[in-house]
């Protein structure tokens, strides 16, 4: 299983957040630069934790 796999640019990272970012509330995993993107005036975003190698 890819834990480790950003869902929206759709490659792995050593580092990778969990988050939730619409209004779907299903946790995804992304890298930090995704998180960033979709987190700013994103009242949806929700952190739930980073997950390491
Ligand atoms: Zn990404």
């Amino acid at each position: 299983m890819r834990v480790k796999y950003c869902k929206l640019c759709k490659k792995d990272f050593p580092v990778i957040f969990r988050i939730q970012y619409n209004s779907t509330k299903q946790w995804v995993f992304t890298c930090e630069n995704c998180l960033l993107d979709v987190k700013e005036n994103n009242s949806y975003y929700r952190y739930g934790g980073t997950w390491k190698k």
